[in-house]
This record gives structure tokens, sequence and C-alpha cells, in this order.
């Protein structure tokens, strides 16, 4: 028999990043009964989805909402903007950014993938730089779009987008600028607007603080017109009947409507705390398990402060030492989730979120169980992390203290 026991005793601590901890309002919101996706109701809850995430977003563009993980998106934005064969330059930056260009092979795209030499590769950001050099030689314009990562999950490392598209400017070039911030958005500064950002991709399970299920494309003006051109096969992700519906608030298919009851929820409590407050909120947390990690005596993944990830971060572990038979010990003993290693990183190093509903105590509590489980490994700890973390925590109060006397 399969015995799922959700509640040992206590909340069991999900410190992957992403899914993420929900909310318990966010949860109530989807427990509600599910209604006529054709009517009236409907459409107010759809017209105020979109708008709110418009917010989230940054943006007076169209956004869509599609009943799918985070990948389904990767391919909506794809086979919306692409033709079979068209050339794309994929900025590998960790897993998910090599997961994103084997799709783009499955889809008989041309990748061209654009990395850092040598082994440490996966411990830095997008290098604009290198972008605008390859695009400059790119003098025949074959190059259709420039695809990169901007919260790396994998690493924990958050690229510089805005930093992209005055690359792709300075190049004079004429590629679109595809940016998957599955895991960035809600959590990290996004703008899609002024970022100049062609189309941005999203999911539900990381910042938002849902669970997963829907995901997110926000196309430009540009990607809009490019889709009306573009030849690869698409029908369920197309984009035109898509937008034509949700003017109405209404989807051309059966959207996820207690997912969406949770988005709303979720974007009220985003919107009413303010997304600054949100992100610096993030940006504290991560320093603190940073200082963390640091008296440990660890390595961070990220080798590179100016693109730390405020949504989570990567310990890497001493030659020897298998990461993921530490993080057993985490979850047997301390019931508490760590994010595994990735792809060519796996056994090499754990991650650490600090995303969705959290706060400072709950990350002390991570810490703690990170910190035993890293002795009872054997692991030579240089000194105490959970002490390091509580000292910034205390020293450095937050900017929008969470409760306030009325
Ligand atoms: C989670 C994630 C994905 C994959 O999304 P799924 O929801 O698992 O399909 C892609 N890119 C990034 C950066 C992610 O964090």
């Amino acid at each position: 028999m399969l015995t799922l026991d959700f509640h040992p005793t206590g909340r069991h601590f999900l410190q992957i990043p992403g899914p993420s901890p929900v909310p318990d309002k966010v949860l109530r919101a989807m427990s509600l009964p599910t209604i006529d996706h054709r009517g009236p109701e409907f459409a107010a809850l759809g017209l105020k989805v979109l708008g709110d995430m418009q917010q989230v977003f940054k943006t007076r563009q169209p956004v869509m909402v599609y009943p799918s993980s985070g990948t389904g998106a990767w391919e909506a934005a794809m086979v919306n903007t692409l033709s079979a064969g068209d050339h794309v330059l994929m900025y590998e930056t960790g897993h998910f950014a090599a997961l994103w260009n084997k799709l783009a092979l499955r889809l008989s795209l041309k990748t061209e993938v654009m990395a850092l030499p040598g082994p440490d590769a996966w411990r830095y950001g997008v290098r604009a730089d290198l972008i605008e050099e390859r695009l400059k030689a790119d003098k025949a314009h074959s190059i259709k779009a420039v695809c990169v990562v901007h919260n790396e999950t994998s690493t924990g490392v958050t690229s510089d987008i805005a930093a992209v598209r005055r690359a792709i400017d300075a190049a004079k070039h004429p590629a679109l600028l595809l940016v998957d911030t599955i895991s960035g958005l809600a959590g990290a500064d996004y703008r899609h607007d002024d970022w100049g950002v062609d189309v941005s991709i999203s999911g539900s399970q990381k910042g938002l603080m849902l669970p997963p299920g829907i995901s997110f494309n926000v196309p430009s003006a540009r990607a809009i017109a490019a889709s009306q051109q573009a030849t690869l096969p698409k029908a369920f992700w197309a984009w035109d009947e898509m937008i034509e519906m949700n003017k109405t608030g209404y989807w051309p298919t059966t959207p996820n409507t207690n997912l969406l009851y949770g988005l709303s929820e979720a974007c009220d409590m985003l919107l009413a705390h303010g997304l600054e407050v949100v992100f610096a909120r993030h940006q504290r947390w991560a320093e603190g398990v940073r200082a963390a990690v640091k008296a440990w005596g660890l390595l961070i993944q990220c080798a590179d402060p100016a693109v730390y990830s405020p949504i989570l971060t990567g310990v890497m572990m001493p030659e020897g030492v298998d990461a993921d038979a530490v993080r057993k010990i985490i979850h047997e003993r301390f019931d508490c989730s760590l994010g595994t290693g990735l792809g060519k990183i796996k056994g090499r190093m754990f991650r650490i979120g600090h995303l969705g509903d959290t706060n400072d105590l709950t990350l002390l509590g991570a810490l703690a169980g990170c910190e035993m489980g890293l002795k009872l490994a054997g692991v030579k700890l240089a000194g105490a992390g959970v002490q390091a973390a509580m000292d910034h925590f205390s020293s450095h109060a937050a900017a929008k203290p969470l409760r306030q006397a009325a």
C-alpha cells in the first residue's frame, strides 16, 4: 500500500527551489467549487488574474496562461515565434538552460549553445558581452532568437536581462529575446516591458507560491508579429486564439479554474505587500543563508556576488562528500527537503530554496537541519552557520516588518 504521510508531526520543511511552500490562504482559495468556465462569474476571475499578472510581469502586453508546467511555456514561446531550422542562440547557465536547448532541438531548431569554458561554467551568469560579440559577427542576421534563463534554478544565479537587451541593441541585431523567468518571477525584480523582452516564460510553482500546473507566456509586439509568420506547427499553444478569447476573460480551452483561484489570491498577497518589498525580502533571506554557508566554510555554487540569486542558494560539497547522501540524512532525520544537484553537478552540491511562503524562522529551522545533517554526514564545518544567519537576521531588520501594531 502506498502511504503518503503528509503530517508526521509539525510542518514538513519544503526547502527545494520549487515547488515552493504554498500559503494556506492560497490552498483554501483553491478548494472553492469549480465553476462554469463559460459562465459570467468566470470572466470576472479571468480578467482579474490576467490584469494582476500584467502587474507582476510589469507589462502592458497580454499575459497568457496555459494549464501546463513551465516546460509547456518554453515550447509555446518557441512554436509561436520560430520556424523549423531557425538558428537560435541558447546561453547555457546551467541545467535548465541545457534542458531548454534539448527541447529546442526536438522542435527541429538549429541551436547554437554559448557557454563559458571549463568546469566552473555553471557558476556564473549570462555574459552579455559574449552575446553582443556573437551577434555582431552574425552579419547575415541568421540568428532568430537569443534564449536566456533569468534565474538559473539549478545553480542559484540570476542573470542581468537588461544587459542582454542592451547587447542585442548594441549589435543592431533583430533577434528576438526569449527569457525563462520560471523561477525568477515574483522573487527577483523582473520587467518585461522595460527590459525589452520579446517572450517572457514563467510557471506557477516557484515565486508565485502556487502548486505546479499553470505556466505563462508574455509576448512583445514584435513577438506577436513574428507569430504571424512563424511556421513551426502550433495548435494547443497558439497565441492568436488565446489572446482573442482572453480579451473577454475566457480561454479557448478549459482553463485550470482552481489554480486560477489560487493565482488570484497569490497576486492579491504579492501586490498588497508590494513587489519591491517582496524582492527585498528575498534578498535579505538570501543574505542570511549565504552567511550560514560562508560560516560553515563551504562554497556557494554562484561564484559571482553580482549575480547571487535571491531565490535559492547552491551549496557545494567538499571533495569526496556526496551531496545527495547529506540530503537524505536531512530528509530522514529532520523532515526537510532540499534541492538535489542537477545534471553535471549532481552529487556535488545541494540547493536551499528561500522562496514561497517562508520567513526568517523557517529558514533558520532549515539551516539548522542542514547544519546537523552536514555534521552527521561527516562534513568538517569551519563554524556555526545557524548562528551566522541569526546574527544576520537580527542585525538587519527587514525594510518592512512582517507585523506592525495597528
Ligand atoms: C522549474 C523550472 C523549469 C521547468 O519547469 P517545469 O515546471 O518543471 O516544466 C524551467 N526553467 C527553470 C529556470 C525552472 O526553474
